[in-house]
């Protein structure tokens, strides 16, 4: 989630001095306080400010960072597409690996050089299942929405890979619920940057 140029104002102040009150920030901002509640709420909310009772608002840091704050919505395809409308789908969604289901559980994953390759070795496209192509259980690399980023993006370094489908654990279930991709981690890079304002 991308902040505004007022949430990230509000960081950079209580980064600069932790802690600082609601009050002082909205003087510093010439608002008033309960203008600022949304941000406030929002910040909380993604863990990177704690509010203090009796003491203001003191800066998280990123170390409490987690996947599912940052990760890309859901999106597969089943193991019986071809790979023809898989190319298809990667288009229209704009994506640039495909997670892949069959009956709802996370079984493959297909990235453009594997389409690419299946185009180049002239097989029609049409008739093949991409389950012919993926990359299967138990090979595939994944996360869990409660990890923290830092462990996602040393998956994704360490395996050479561009994206983790990110899974949740509930009652012995494995459900898939997102993507972790090189993208989410590039724009949360890129704030930490601008809320050091570099
Ligand atoms: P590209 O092939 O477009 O460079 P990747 O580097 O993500 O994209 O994929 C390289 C290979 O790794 C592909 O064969 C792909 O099937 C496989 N792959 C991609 N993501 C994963 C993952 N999360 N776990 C296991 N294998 C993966």
């Amino acid at each position: 989630m991308l902040l505004t140029k007022r949430q990230n104002e509000i960081l950079i102040m209580i980064k600069e001095k932790s802690p600082i009150s609601g009050d002082e920030i909205a003087k510093r901002l010439s608002v008033t306080k309960s203008a600022l509640r949304t941000d406030f709420s929002i910040l909380t909310g993604l863990k990177l400010i704690t509010s203090k009772p009796n003491r203001g608002y003191i800066y998280n840091g990123c170390t409490t960072n987690v996947v599912k704050d940052f990760m890309s919505p859901q999106n597969s395809i089943d193991i019986k597409t071809s790979v023809y409308d898989a190319i298809i789908h990667l288009f229209n969604y704009d994506l640039g690996t495909l997670v892949v289901v069959e009956d709802g559980k996370l079984v493959g994953i297909i990235s453009r050089k594997d389409l690419l390759k299946s185009v180049l070795n002239g097989k029609n496209m049409e008739k093949i299942p991409v389950s012919m192509i993926m990359t299967r259980m138990p090979n595939i690399v994944y996360c869990f929405e409660e990890d923290s980023v830092l462990e996602a993006i040393e998956k994704i370094i360490r395996h050479e890979i561009d994206s983790l489908p990110v899974l949740r654990q509930e009652n012995g279930k494995l459900t898939l619920v997102g993507r972790f991709t090189k993208t989410n981690a590039i724009k949360l890079y890129y704030q930490e940057l601008k809320n050091k304002n570099i």
